[in-house]
């Protein structure tokens, strides 16, 4: 009886392993690539597969070196003398056990992007879009909105009427936290276009230490899959840009700050750029390929820390010219004072104007209010909690927020002063108690997050399953 099923089990085994080795692909002990980049294996002994490309050249290298294919041919290969390319019985015992590697699952059919550029749609829908993901910013998000539209009608448009639409570059000033990175990676991915993300601080002027300004087109390029028409169609977002202001009072020569500026102008403008595939840096094994910057939407940001004294003094000034002069301290306590930036103000801080002449658009992003964050926290489609509640639900248990608690997180980040950024450390500290203990008990249905364990002065309200209906059922008879 025993011995039956052993060999049921044997057979279901042998059964496991011929649908399981489907699964697999052959590499060729010599180039290691798989069956399915280097094409057909021919076999050989001990489990031992070489694609055909690498037998070519062995036999080729044979030929030149005067080796007799007709000898060759006659011999049982795992006995051949010395050949230096492969001697066969050499790699008797070297050979692991299985030369397969698990097939790669074919890709997801692409879905159809939400906003196609090739038929772009109205700016409004554009917006509503962005609307989904990004809370507030009502004005950032109408000004991105057109500016894109009209970007990429200019893309699309190929009449020679002699009338040429400019780019539509942008500058967005706001504090840190606020959703600057946020808005553009929301925007290139609603659009399916490739983004490239880099940082003003990295770039040095060619020939420094750091990135030189081109690699960010060749970041571009690998975000599109090395497709140049993709990347010509791109977004590039430089952070911080605010890092590269001219020094004021700088004697030597400024590498990080003005010559970077005036590097990039030619990118920002359009220009044919010589870039690396499939590298970031320039060298003699790499293939080049050129890639025009002509249609590349460049999107600067930066949080321009002392721009707000800037606009104080100018508005302090404008308002003591009349009747307004007892007003001086009006303007302290303004927490988007950032909003009232003007391109002179900019200037002023330490851009130069030529750079500033190629970013037509500026707008700036206000500071996050508790309110908004606590709309941060709820309800963008993957809005932290709505997260938390996706993962405990798979244990089959609700999580509840108090609207207290909410704006108890809320208030914490606010004190921060990084925006939304501090919102998920805050989060993450208290939910880890929850996360390791709920799943430990399978009798608990329901747990709500109390104002006062946020606060840490109590506990959350936990309620087992079954029991949270009998109270309701009690007042309902
Ligand atoms: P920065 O303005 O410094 O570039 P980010 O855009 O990187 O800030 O924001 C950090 C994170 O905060 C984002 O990944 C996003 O999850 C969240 N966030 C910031 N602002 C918003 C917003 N207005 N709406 C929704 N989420 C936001």
């Amino acid at each position: 009886m025993a011995e039956n099923q052993n060999n049921n089990d044997n057979n279901e085994n042998i059964e496991n392993k011929d649908v399981k080795s489907n699964d697999y692909e052959d590499i060729c002990y010599i180039c290691r690539r798989p069956e399915s980049v280097a094409g057909k294996m021919i076999h050989i002994q001990n489990d031992i597969c070489i694609c055909q490309d690498c037998m070519q050249k062995t036999f080729d290298a044979m030929n030149s070196g005067g080796f007799n294919m007709g000898d060759f041919m006659n011999m049982n290969i795992g006995k051949m003398p010395n050949i230096s390319m492969i001697n066969l019985s050499d790699l008797q015992g070297a050979v692991p056990k299985s030369q397969k590697l698990k097939k790669k699952k074919p890709k997801e059919k692409k879905e159809a992007p939400v906003l196609d550029i090739y038929s772009i749609p109205a700016p409004h829908k554009i917006k509503a879009s962005l609307d989904e993901y990004v809370v507030g910013q009502e004005h950032a998000k109408k000004v991105m909105s057109v500016a894109v539209y009209n970007h990429y009608k200019r893309v699309m448009e190929n009449t020679d009427d002699g009338v040429e639409i400019e780019k539509s570059n942008m500058l967005m000033i706001g504090p840190t936290g606020c959703g600057k990175t946020y808005l553009v990676k929301t925007l290139a991915k609603l659009l399916d276009v490739p983004l490239a993300i880099t940082d003003a601080t990295s770039l040095t002027e060619a020939g420094y230490i750091g990135d030189d300004i081109e690699s960010v087109v060749s970041k571009l390029l690998a975000a599109a899959d090395n497709d140049v028409e993709r990347a010509e169609h791109g977004i590039i977002f430089i952070d911080e840009i605010d890092k590269i202001a001219k020094k004021r009072n700088a004697n030597q020569r400024d590498v990080s700050g003005e010559s970077v500026q005036q590097g990039m102008l030619k990118l920002l403008e359009g220009a044919e750029i010589e870039v690396p595939v499939g590298a970031s840096s320039k060298n003699a094994m790499v293939p080049m390929t050129t890639v025009d910057t002509k249609n590349i939407l460049f999107i600067c940001g930066g949080a321009f820390p002392e721009l707000e004294e800037i606009i104080k003094e100018r508005l302090n000034k404008e308002a003591s010219i009349g009747f307004k002069a007892d007003l001086k301290d009006k303007y302290d306590k303004d927490e988007n004072l950032l909003t009232q930036a003007t391109v002179e103000d900019v200037r002023k801080f330490g851009m130069i104007p030529e750079f500033l002449g190629r970013l037509p658009i500026m707008f700036s992003l206000e500071m996050l209010s508790e309110d908004m964050l606590v709309q941060i926290l709820t309800e963008p489609k993957n809005a932290i909690i709505r997260q938390y509640k996706k993962l405990l639900a798979m244990d089959e248990v609700d999580l509840e927020f108090e609207e207290g608690a909410l704006h108890a997180i809320a208030k914490k980040a606010k004190e921060k002063k990084v925006g939304a950024r501090a919102l998920r450390a805050i989060i993450e500290e208290f939910m880890l108690d929850i996360m390791y203990e709920i799943p430990k008990d399978d009798n608990i249905g329901k747990v709500t997050i109390t104002e006062d364990y946020v606060e840490k002065k109590g506990g959350p309200l936990i309620q087992m399953r079954g029991v949270a209906e009998i109270p309701e059922r009690a007042g309902a008879m």
